[in-house]
């Protein structure tokens, strides 16, 4: 399995003026082939330095990709890097620059005496066309390695890398394509940390890998799979995906596009339930939320007045689900002080119940946490009714 680093190329990109999604498209593509990704490396248009990068690179990888840095300026330092770098000196193709010039008539523009420097590539490197745009692009094959140097606007990078080089890289290094697939667990009021605990072994599997992904009062467990075909890829989840539900049990709530509300509307379905929401401190946001997904049988109140007390607040619940005359009805008050308290009351027929959660993390994400954990809760009643 050949291995790949890319090195994007542009002072503009250092300054942070423009964002760099060449190297997550090409590593997205090119991971679809079969190609390990190693390291993305960001460097400004110096000669010197973009050399010593790609020495350096060709020390680990097989394949080193360049984007950027091949226009006609001075400020285009490319083709003088990649020639320092392999040892070779730039040489003049005449051919290039009549592609060039072709290019310009076709553009009905002249070419100017810089846009000769485009004509200059390292001496014995394969020319590739580009039909796309004006900058020469080319690959040095060093034999057991390459460098390719691509042009910096995306479009004609995309057009380029699949055209020319993935032809080109299939053939020098015989790949096998891979697909991947992945199965995501959504997990909702257990930390990260405590999941961790649960998983931590698994997340040392290599194929298929298993990762965390947290989000305010929910996390995500990945499993990715990588085979030659989607049937193999799926056989290498499966067990572990098992593995991972048997060990977390309900603390996951569902997997890929399903979300919580989804869930929630589900269980009311199934056992003909009707749902009262009744809301404080969050804007009306939970209200919406459950109400997008399941707008039958569903009432609502918003409390003007911040709820005393736990207790009190649960009463207050039971008062309104008689009032909205639902089957069950959820209590959420966010208080949010120096840290958010979150009170959640549960109320169904004469049965009720209430806890109360502390949030300590950042306040942009305090009222997504509220709603995850409170509609966590409720999944959990529903579930357990359910079972
Ligand atoms: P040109 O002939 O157009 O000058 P070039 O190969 O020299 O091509 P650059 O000058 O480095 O490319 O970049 C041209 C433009 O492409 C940049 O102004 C920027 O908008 C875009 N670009 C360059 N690199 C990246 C990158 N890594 N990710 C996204 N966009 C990029
Ligand atoms: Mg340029």
């Amino acid at each position: 399995m050949p291995t790949l680093e890319i090195i994007t190329i542009g002072t503009e990109l250092l300054l942070g003026e423009i964002q760099d999604t060449n190297s997550t498209y090409i590593a997205r593509t090119l991971r679809d082939h079969g190609i390990d990704i190693y390291r993305i490396t960001t460097i400004g248009d110096n000669a010197g330095r973009i050399a010593s990068v790609i020495k350096e690179a060709l020390t680990r990888a097989e394949i080193v990709i360049t984007t950027g840095g091949l226009g006609p300026t001075v400020d285009d330092p490319t083709r003088e890097a990649v020639a320092l770098a392999t040892d070779r000196e730039l040489t003049y193709q005449e051919d290039l620059w009549e592609v060039i010039q072709e290019r310009f008539k076709l553009y009905g523009r002249a070419p100017t005496e810089n846009n000769r420097r485009q004509a200059y590539i390292p001496k014995g490197a394969v020319k590739i066309e580009n039909p796309v745009g004006t900058a020469p692009c080319f690959v040095v094959d060093l034999g057991n390695a390459c460098v390719v140097s691509l042009p910096g606007v995306p479009s004609e990078m995309k057009f380029i890398l699949h055209r020319s080089i993935i032809p080109f890289l299939h053939q020098k290094f015989e790949l096998k394509t891979r697909i991947i697939k992945a199965t995501v667990l959504h997990a909702a009021s257990l930390g990260e940390s405590a999941i961790d605990e649960l998983i931590g072994d698994l997340e040392e599997y290599s194929n298929p890998t298993v990762g965390l992904l947290a989000h305010p009062g929910q996390v995500d467990i990945r499993v990715t799979a990588k085979a030659p075909s989607g049937e193999e890829a799926e056989a290498l989840s499966k067990p572990v995906v098992q593995e991972l539900l048997d060990r977390l049990g309900d603390n996951i709530y569902g997997r890929d596009e399903e979300t919580l509300q989804d869930v929630i509307h589900g269980l009311l379905k199934d056992q003909g339930l009707s749902l009262g929401v009744v809301e404080y401190g969050l804007a009306g946001s939970l209200i919406e939320q459950i109400q997008a997904s399941h707008p039958e049988h569903f009432k609502s109140f918003i409390l003007d007045d911040e709820p005393e007390d736990l207790f009190l607040f649960e009463n207050q619940v039971a008062e309104y689900a008689r009032q909205l005359a639902v089957d069950v009805c959820l209590g959420v008050a966010l208080i949010v002080e120096d840290n958010a308290t979150l009170h959640i009351a549960f109320q169904k027929g004469d049965e009720h119940e209430s806890v109360t959660r502390h949030y300590g993390g950042p306040q942009d994400h305090v009222l997504l946490w509220a709603r995850n954990v409170s509609l966590d809760c409720l999944r959990r009643k529903l579930q357990l009714a359910h079972d």
